[in-house]
Order: C-alpha cells, then sequence, then structure tokens
C-alpha cells in the first residue's frame, strides 16, 4: 500500500518519526497549530536510549554541542546532606551511560535544521480540529477551515492531544495531583546561587510534598541552569493561580518553601530569568495506541509524569519505533499492532513507576531506590533495550 501519512504536532515526536519515514522512503508532511518554529519552553533529560534515537540520525554531534552530559544523579536532603548517590549504588549501570540535559528548544532545533535539509514539509498554523476516516483514507481537518488527506494520521500533539480527544472522547485528560514550574538561570547573575554553575551532577531534593531538580543544560550559553519544581497538591490550584500572578510575586512564594534550606535554592528562583509554572495534566493509560487510521505517539499517547524525567525520550522512541513497523510492514494494521504490542510494557511502566514517587519522604525514597538492585535497574523503567533502526521484523 501506498502511504502518504499526516503527522499532528512538531515537537520532538513528530519531528523524529517524519525523519524516520523519510529514511524509509515513506512520504509525510507535519501539520503544527503554531505559526512559526520559536523558543518556547524550558529544559530535560533525555535518557540514554532517546540519545540513541538522535545518534541514529546523523546528530549526536549537534546534540554534544549544545547540551549538558550528567556525570551523576544525586538525591539531597534540606540540609545538602547526599541521600542517594546512583553512581555510588550502581557504578555498572548504564542509566548514566549517556544521559544528558539540554533546552527543549537546542533538541527541536536539531531536528527541526535537519527536517529543513531533508526538504520534509511542515505546514503551519494548521491546528487539528476534527478528522474522519474510511476504509482508504483519513481527512484532517484545521482551525483555519483547510483540510488534508493521507493513508494514516499519527497524532504527535503533546499532553492536550486532539487527536486523542477525537479518537478516545471518554479518555479526558485528568489534573495529575501536582504543579510545576520550569526554570532557567543565567551564570553570572545569581549571587550566592552561582554555585550551583560549579556542579556537572543532576540534584533532586526531596522534602515532604514538593521536589526540586537541578542541572546545567547548555556547555557553554549564559543562560545554561535548569530547574523544575514539583508541588503534589491533591486540590487543583486554578489556573488563574498561575495565569494572574506576576512572576516577582510567585518567585518569592516559592523561595519561601526554601526557607530552611541550607543551599541557597530561594535565591536561585529569585534570580531566575525564565520562570514557567503550570498544571500537571495526563490522560492515564489508554486503552488502545490507535483507532483504525489513527495512532499516538510521545506526550499525546502518554502523557508523561514529570517525575519521571522520561517524555523527551518516549517521544523519540515511539517516533522511530512506529517509522520502522511501517518500514517492515506493508499492513498498517501489522504496524500499529506491533507497535502497541511492543511498546506497551516500557511505556506503561514508566508511568507507574513515576506515580509511585510521589509523596515519599528520605526514608521512603532511600527504600524506593535501594527496590531497584543493581540487576533491576538495568531492567527497570530507566533502562529498557535501546532500539536500533537497523533490525528489521
Ligand atoms: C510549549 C511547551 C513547553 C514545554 N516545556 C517543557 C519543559 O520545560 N520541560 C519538560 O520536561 N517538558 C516540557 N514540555 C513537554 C515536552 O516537550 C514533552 O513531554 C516531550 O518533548 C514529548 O514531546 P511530544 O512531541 O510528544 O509533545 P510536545 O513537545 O508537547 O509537542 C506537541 C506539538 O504539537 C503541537 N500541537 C498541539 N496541539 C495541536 C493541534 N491541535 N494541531 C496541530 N498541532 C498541535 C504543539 O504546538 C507542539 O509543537 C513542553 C511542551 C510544550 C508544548
Amino acid at each position: 500500500m501506498t502511504h502518504k501519512i499526516l503527522i499532528i504536532g512538531g515537537g520532538t515526536g513528530g519531528l523524529a518519526m517524519a525523519l524516520f519515514l523519510e529514511k524509509a522512503g515513506i512520504p509525510c508532511e507535519i501539520y503544527e497549530q503554531a505559526p512559526e518554529f520559536s523558543n518556547v519552553g524550558a529544559s530535560y533529560a533525555v535518557h540514554p536510549n532517546g540519545v540513541h534515537v538522535v545518534e541514529q540520525l546523523g546528530l549526536s554531534e549537534q546534540l554534544s554541542e549544545v547540551s549538558h552530559s550528567l556525570d551523576n544523579y544525586i538525591f539531597k536532603n534540606k540540609d545538602g546532606d547526599t541521600v542517594y548517590d546512583i553512581k555510588d549504588q550502581f557504578p555498572d549501570s548504564p542509566f548514566l551511560d549517556g544521559l544528558i540535559y539540554v533546552s527543549r528548544y537546542d533538541l527541536i532545533d536539531i531536528l527541526y535544521q535537519e527536517i529543513k535539509r531533508r526538504e520534509i514539509k511542515i505546514n503551519y498554523s494548521k491546528k487539528l480540529k476534527d478528522l474522519r476516516q474510511d476504509d482508504e483514507s483519513v481527512t484532517a481537518y484545521f482551525e483555519d477551515g483547510t483540510k488534508a488527506t493521507g493513508s494514516l494520521l499519527i497524532g504527535a500533539d503533546g499532553t492536550h492531544s486532539k487527536t486523542r480527544e477525537l479518537i478516545f472522547p471518554y479518555e479526558y485528560l485528568r489534573y495529575n495531583g501536582k504543579w510545576a514550574v520550569f526554570g532557567m538561570a543565567e551564570e553570572g547573575t545569581l549571587g550566592a546561587a552561582e554555585q550551583f554553575m560549579q556542579q556537572d551532577d543532576l540534584i533532586s531534593y526531596f522534602k515532604d510534598d514538593f521536589n526540586f531538580t537541578i542541572s546545567k543544560h547548555h556547555p557553554s550559553r549564559k543562560e545554561r541552569l535548569s530547574w523544575v519544581f514539583i508541588q503534589n497538591q491533591e486540590r487543583k490550584v486554578p489556573k488563574k493561580y498561575f495565569d494572574e500572578k506576576p512572576a516577582d510575586v510567585f518567585k518569592d512564594e516559592l523561595a519561601a518553601k526554601f526557607s530552611d534550606f541550607k543551599e541557597p535554592i530561594g535565591e536561585l528562583i529569585r534570580r531566575s530569568s525564565t520562570f514557567f509554572p503550570t498544571q500537571v495534566f495526563s490522560a492515564g493509560n489508554l486503552p488502545k495506541f490507535s483507532f483504525k487510521r489513527v495512532a499516538l505517539i510521545g506526550d499525546a499517547l502518554q502523557t508523561t509524569d514529570p517525575y519521571s524525567g522520561m517524555g523527551a525520550t518516549l517521544s523519540l522512541e515511539d517516533g522511530l519505533y512506529l517509522a520502522m513497523m511501517l518500514r517492515d510492514h506493508s499492513d498498517y494494521k501489522d504496524a500499529f499492532y506491533y507497535y502497541e504490542f511492543d511498546r506497551k510494557e516500557t511505556v506503561r511502566g514508566i508511568h507507574n513507576e513515576a506515580a509511585e514517587m510521589e509523596n515519599l519522604s528520605d526514608e521512603e525514597i532511600d527504600q524506593f531506590l535501594k527496590k531497584m538492585s543493581g540487576e533491576a535497574l538495568e531492567s527497570s523503567y530507566l533502562n529498557p533495550p535501546k532500539i536500533n533502526w537497523e533490525d528489521r521484523q
């Protein structure tokens, strides 16, 4: 069967999938709601599996030029004492072997430049509104009144996926019991918090019902320190709390939570140049990864919990794997079946394990981490087997 694949959403998942489809000789076009490619979002971890996906696109050099390689992952308490040290506990674990932190903008830019170089078409200002499918094709309808028809449609449109809403109308997005703030800070502007520029590890601080994670995300840029704050809160905080509160007031309130911390996290928050608070939503476990001619990847498929730090990695892997299945199975139903069958355990495992990390005290975190013996760490969600594009089914 000859495909023309419509990809809804030009985030990491959609761009990676388009690049792998092009490698497989399968025509596709991307439809993105934004009017242009722009610098939005803060930073995230990309696990070795995600880095491996980018390498297979021939883009590893570009990635290492704009990302920060993490030496270790350390958990600390409010006194600055190390509660847990992954390298110390699991010196041979592949988990740290290739773990990086990078800004969302830089990772997307690398993929986007490659999309342009390979002349894959991105249609901007195309916000999916509706879709119809029959035995032969699927048609996407956009808010600007235009439409596009293809053989298959891939929903890579993120957490608030319209594609998911259209194919699984009963799987509504739920408040996930937490809110988060993403921040970035510039070297040379941080006062006492400049000390965080001296460390190359990923560091998480846990206390009662919140945690704070810090890392560098770029080797040389002035704004190259990132952090994410996650607050567990059962009753949802209204959206206006995030939209209407002046950033300086919000920063002061957040910084006050760290008043009894030995390390100057409050000062880091106050002096941050990027400050991006948000409610966290989740779609839970969907019954299926696809419906007829439409499949989902990345956050559209499984909105990842910020605790897992796996959103970018999963979206890259989903894009690669689904393109690989479409390359190897001329029957799209088989391709969708194997995509779901082979990915289900990893995708759901990540979701469920991240949920376990909520509301853990220092002692419980210690137990949680110890539960993963060296061997278990290798087989757990932190280290599923890498996916190789050259493997064939
Ligand atoms: C603006 C933004 C900022 C983010 N910042 C961070 C961050 O700081 N840290 C972090 O860990 N994660 C962040 N994320 C989430 C992170 O990017 C994802 O978890 C991860 O990269 C998964 O990628 P994805 O391609 O599945 O989804 P996304 O990266 O969310 O990409 C989805 C794409 O689909 C487009 N889209 C959405 N709806 C439609 C529609 N109806 N029609 C057409 N296109 C549509 C969006 O504009 C977006 O480009 C952010 C996401 C967004 C959209």
